[in-house]
């Protein structure tokens, strides 16, 4: 009989009381669906943490349990600290978290989430694709730009859950257009339809530092989602870099070393060139959002795929 180097690697964003949240609409999972998906866990899988995936990756030959997996939460929410941590803890099981350091630290709110919380506030993402386009106008002396057909030709890759309108205006405004100008109109939607407060905000959304540091002490593993939550894979070598040793910086300040981290990709983006600057720092491990289940004796251990929560009965 073979043994077992496989490993399910699960992916999770919000998990909150979505019907008793001030943002039902928003795309997560509820509490009383996280419960039930670790009840199919725990009766199916066992649950395993990173130092068992890198001592499998030490030790050629060493079997995992047959089936393992493994739980990574995204964005550094404190929907993680607030529902996911305690929940975790009670069931005496462990989770990797992967925050970003500029929203902990500055207090501002990701231009990828005020764009799920836009979305969230208005329901017709056909009127805001519309409001985006109308926009560019002010733009185009500074800067050249595409017309509407272009970037609707152009934007044309399916993203498994969301509508054609909400994937085109999720790629333009958080990478097709010119930064300062997706930044701007990010910025004044936001502005518009959700808060003026971003700093509030910033403080309601994510975790605090100590809130993180709570979690590394009671067991569970923090790793690095960058420093922006950048898409890796269209940016320069050199801002690559910068957004590593920012986040690596910010895991410094939480006790995390640089021989303990672990690196999941915003987007699930990365390149080549990403993944040479992660082997410099000696980086162990890190997470894709390619959908299936990982092989450590077949995938690169720096591009480990990961299910969606959805992917899972719950
Ligand atoms: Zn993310």
């Amino acid at each position: 009989m073979s043994i077992n180097r496989q490993v399910t690697v699960v992916m999770y964003h919000y998990v909150r009381d979505l019907e008793h949240s001030r943002f039902p609409a928003i795309k997560g999972l509820s509490l009383e669906r996280f419960r039930r998906q670790l009840d199919y866990i725990q009766a199916n899988f066992t649950p395993i943490g990173v130092e068992d995936v890198l001592e499998a990756l030490a030790t050629p030959k060493l079997k995992l349990p047959s089936p393992s997996i493994l739980l990574t939460f995204d964005d550094g929410y404190s929907d993680h600290f607030l529902n996911v941590f305690p929940t975790l803890d009670a069931r005496c099981m462990r989770g990797c978290f992967f925050p970003t350091a500029q929203a902990v630290l500055e207090h501002r709110v990701l231009d990828v989430n005020k764009i799920q919380f836009v979305l969230a506030t208005v329901p017709d993402a056909g009127l805001l694709l519309e409001q985006v386009f109308s926009s560019l106008n002010e733009f185009r002396s500074e800067y050249a730009l595409g017309i509407k057909e272009d970037y609707l030709q152009t934007l044309t890759e399916k993203h498994r859950y969301d509508s054609r309108d909400v994937t085109v205006l999720k790629r333009l405004l958080q990478r097709e257009l010119p930064e300062p100008v997706r930044k701007e109109i990010v910025k004044r939607l936001f502005a518009r339809h959700v808060t003026s407060d971003e700093a509030a905000f910033a403080c309601e959304l994510y975790m605090s530092v100590e809130q993180i540091a709570c979690m590394r002490r009671n067991g569970m593993h923090i790793g690095s989602h960058g420093c922006t939550h950048a898409w890796l894979n269209h940016v320069s070598p050199e801002m690559q870099a910068a957004e590593i040793d920012d986040s690596l910086a910010f895991l410094q300040r939480l006790g995390i070393g640089k021989d303990d981290w672990t690196m999941c990709y915003p987007y699930g983006g990365f390149n080549e060139s990403l993944l040479q600057i992660l082997r410099d720092r000696q980086c162990p491990l890190g997470f894709t959002a390619e959908a299936r289940i990982a092989d450590l004796d077949v995938d690169d251990r720096l591009t480990l795929p990961r299910l969606d929560t959805n992917d899972l009965p719950s």
